[in-house]
């Protein structure tokens, strides 16, 4: 028996199996996915066909082993080529299962009877091991020089530490007198004459509440930065990390929110227990091992929701059974009820809480009373406010409840940015950017809670890079370090960012 082609076809039925993931992940590393997070998926692939592969040599003639094998690595890769048949039928508007299925499935036939065919002969079945390797180089290479670039940029990151640091380790019983300090950041969440004047909507009733209950509300706050990455990385870092030029790998600023940055660092050295929440949509919020509590989604992430869509699982699931489909990625989904609830448990103090809260952000899942919206529905803007508002204020009671010295700031990363014409879209580099125009996007909702000695570090115009000067300089009894307020205009797709005036 010769053996070398049956390992021939193994071999490059393993790497067509590994390509569908192979490349999701060398296309979403730009936005933080890791390897480490994709290997074990790639790792369950090459299992399962491995085991594919044995049933074949147990049960099929020998003489078609190669064949058989050769087809299976086909039908694997051609399985995950769904998404990119339904993309290219969507633009001729035929965006219908009972249509692309059909002209998929005649492809996939088409495509696995040709390799079967091909793999007859010898010379087909070198072409086939060639054409294997060849579509893997591709996402290997991506991967390979994405991670070279990823380690080199997080060192120069490393390096940059912000001017302002109090690094002295404190006792446990001085810690302990320390207030708990609570971030909420709520995506997209516009500043209140913006509402006003780009929606018609009177946010009033919320804020008073809110200075009812000794909030300080900044309102004439701007971000410095107005794309999420950067502006919360920003805040994060305490400093200015980005100022112009291009933005070469967006994995480093997913790893400063991921939690390695300066705010952490200095909380850590405080002796703060850090407890992080993080909204089921974007992964560059997800925890990473620097946080002591993490509050998750236990619902699936959208990488697999991806994975799903490029095969036409995710479709056929939307179809015969949507609620399954909505169950397994929304109802994990974490809101500041769960938030409240799981700090609850928590004895320790002081705690630092990072919640990045993917709301009144799109997609709007919920009503105004935060209930998840069917399948296939979508609420608005201004209903996920409403909801985002109803969680804050129950937050703010609980947290009057059990830290009531507690520091909080809630804040957004941006504001929606694109209500009406007034705006330029998407292109946030346009050179004739006005600042009203700037203003759309970058006024952000800024409200404070402080102990009373801290209330006149707070002023109207804060802009959010100075958030953990005031917070630390408040906590050790110090004057802030305010850094000067610049503006900076970014755009992912060109992955370019420039100040805003120059
Ligand atoms: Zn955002």
């Amino acid at each position: 028996m010769n053996s070398h082609p049956i390992l021939k076809a193994t071999f490059s039925c393993l790497l067509l199996s590994m390509w569908p993931a192979a490349s999701y992940l060398a296309s979403n590393m730009k936005n933080g996915l890791t390897v480490a997070y994709m290997l074990p998926i790639i790792m369950a692939v090459c299992l399962a066909s491995c085991l594919v592969v044995l049933a074949i040599v147990k049960t099929i003639r020998q003489d078609k082993h190669a064949q058989a094998i050769y087809s299976w690595g086909a039908a694997v890769a051609l399985f995950f080529c769904y998404g990119i048949v339904h993309d290219f039928l969507d633009g001729y508007d035929l965006g219908r299962f009972r249509f692309i299925f059909p002209i998929w499935f005649g492809l996939f036939c088409v495509g696995v009877v040709l390799v079967w065919k091909l793999s007859f002969r010898p010379e087909g079945k070198r072409a086939l091991f060639w054409g294997a390797a060849a579509l893997i180089a591709l996402p290997t290479w991506q991967i390979a020089s994405q991670s070279l670039a990823l380690t080199s940029s997080a060192r120069n990151f490393d390096g940059q530490q912000p001017t302002s640091g109090y690094d002295q380790t404190i006792s446990d019983e001085a810690a302990e007198d320390m207030p708990s300090v609570f971030f909420i950041v709520l995506d997209a969440y516009s500043r209140a004459d913006i509402l006003q004047s780009e929606l018609g909507f009177d946010n009033s009733l919320f804020l008073n509440e809110l200075k009812d209950n000794g909030f300080f509300i900044a309102d004439r706050s701007r971000v410095n930065y107005t794309a999420t990455l950067l502006s919360l990385s920003s805040t994060l870092s305490m400093n200015y990390h980005f100022k112009s030029g291009e933005l070469s790998n967006l994995a480093t600023l997913a790893q400063v929110i991921q939690g390695h940055n300066e705010v952490t660092r200095q909380f850590d050295a405080l002796g703060y227990t850090y407890a992080k929440a993080t909204p089921s949509h974007w992964f560059a919020s997800k925890c990473s091992n620097v946080e002591d509590i993490c509050i998750s989604p236990a619902g699936m992430s959208e990488h697999y929701r991806d994975l799903m869509a490029m095969a036409p699982v995710e479709h056929f699931m939307l179809m015969v059974a949507p609620k399954l489909l909505q169950d397994l990625f929304n109802l994990g989904d974490v809101t500041l009820f769960d938030v409240s609830e799981r700090l609850g448990q928590v004895r320790t103090t002081p705690l630092f809480l990072f919640a990045h809260m993917l709301i009144p952000h799109a997609p709007y899942r919920y009503t105004p009373e935060c209930e998840y919206l069917p399948p296939n529905q979508s609420g608005t803007y201004l209903d996920n406010l409403h909801c985002a508002n109803k969680q804050v204020l129950e937050f703010v009671r609980w947290v009057d409840n059990h830290h009531p010295n507690a520091i909080i700031v809630i804040q957004s990363d941006h504001g929606i940015g694109n209500f009406t014409g007034t705006s330029p879209g998407k292109d946030w580099l346009y050179p004739g950017l006005t600042e009203q125009q700037f203003d759309i996007k970058a006024a952000n909702l800024n409200v404070w809670r402080l102990p009373e000695d801290c209330k006149p570090m707070l002023r109207n115009d804060l802009t959010s890079i100075n958030t953990f000067r005031i917070v630390f300089a408040c906590i050790h009894g110090t004057a802030p370090e305010m850094l000067g307020d610049e503006f900076f205009v970014s755009n992912y797709k060109s992955m370019l960012i420039r100040p805003l005036r120059e």
